[in-house]
């Protein structure tokens, strides 16, 4: 005998319960998409059945008032549909037609900035920064709006040879899409963490310790009954701050930020690509990062200017090469690039073919 199904709180429920009812009708069966708006795009299934998307931007870390107001917006156009992509673009979805102004004209009301779909910058994708992480080199979320506020009409209006994806991480452990986004901010410590013995013994479970760091670079200490950290070995990931709290790795004055560039998880004409270091590293400047954002708007205007249309910013590089589009660009070629941070394991030396 069959035991009836129990309803149970681990885990998200089944995402077909919240499919909207024309994409379960036609589910696998879409035909095409065209986009029409930079802010909407219409899918069409096999069947004749269409369903409209207008994507807004999100800051990401959302108040409950926001998420209310969302869902009260899909409540009253999208029969309570929306989804979230996975850079944070909120999707409102109607299956039909007429739905579409009012929803758009709500949204712009309320002060929803509508865009993002096609050859232009959508979201972008950021971890959790000074608000929420322990282990922040830097601010996720200021520094996203400190690069959006400069670059808002490549969101809503201008266009780009193709789609550009730009992340925010603020330490190498990059809970954000750095690794393949064809722009990325990734923040550094860059000291080796301090450790405070008196409070590792009474806190921190040893073991634990040395089994969290990546490098092996933490052994044990038994004359203080703590750990020690071979200097040498250590890439300042911070992954031991983050299982005990007596190891610090924060410095003010001396963490800041690298730009990676080139990556991209489609594999639409070539494939998925890993980001490559570009800019090797700038010190913090909050609240406005003024080198950190002309810097990422240097790439970004040299990609746009020279790019051939539909290539990703990986794509353009690969073609007129590293050494040229270090030149171009006028990014400084440092002996990081070649000898690089030991957490950034793609590098120009996997490249024989590489020469400066
Ligand atoms: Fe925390 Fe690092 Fe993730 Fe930022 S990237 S949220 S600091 S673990
Ligand atoms: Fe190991 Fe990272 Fe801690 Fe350095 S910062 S000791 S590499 S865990």
């Amino acid at each position: 005998m069959s035991l009836p199904q129990r309803q149970t709180d681990i885990g998200p429920p089944h995402y077909e319960h919240f499919l909207p009812p024309v994409i379960k009708k036609n589910y696998g069966k879409w035909k095409y998409h065209e986009v029409l708006t930079p802010g909407t795009m219409v899918h069409v299934a096999e069947s004749g059945d269409k369903i409209w998307t207008v994507r807004v931007a999100s800051p990401r870390i959302l108040s409950t008032v926001t998420i209310r107001e969302i869902s009260d917006i899909a409540d009253n156009h999208c029969g309570g549909h929306i989804r979230f992509t996975t850079r944070n673009n909120i999707e409102f979805l109607v299956s039909d037609e007429e739905k579409l102004a009012p929803l758009i004209e709500e949204l712009k009301e309320k002060g929803y900035v509508v865009g993002g779909i096609g050859p232009r910058i959508s979201n972008v994708i950021h971890t959790q920064g000074w608000i929420h992480c322990h282990g922040a080199a830097t601010d996720a979320s200021g520094l996203v709006k400190a690069m959006m506020d400069e670059m808002f009409e490549y969101f809503t209006t201008k266009e780009l040879p193709n789609k550009v994806r730009l992340a925010v991480a603020c330490c190498v452990n990059m809970c954000g899409a750095v690794h393949c986004s064809d722009i990325a901010l990734v923040a550094l410590h860059t000291k080796v963490p301090v450790i405070d013995h008196e409070k590792l013994k009474n806190t921190c479970e040893i073991p634990t310790i040395i089994a969290s760091c990546p490098t092996a670079a933490i052994s044990p200490d038994p004359a203080k009954k703590s750990v020690k950290i071979k200097e040498s070995k250590c890439m300042y990931c911070g992954n031991c701050f983050t299982v005990c709290p007596a190891i610090n790795i924060h410095d003010a004055e001396r963490d800041g930020i690298a730009i990676v560039v080139g990556g991209k998880i489609g594999s639409l004409r070539s494939d998925p690509k890993f980001s490559k270091l570009a800019y090797t590293f700038f010190y913090n400047d909050p609240p406005r990062w003024p080198k950190v954002i002309a810097a990422v708007k240097n790439i970004l205007n040299t990609y746009a200017a020279n790019a051939r249309k539909h290539e990703r910013v990986g794509e353009w590089i690969e073609r007129i090469g590293w050494e040229k589009f270090f030149k171009m660009t006028n990014i400084p070629f440092t002996f990081q690039h070649i000898d690089d941070f030991t957490f950034m394991r793609e590098t120009m030396r996997t490249a024989a073919t590489f020469k400066w």
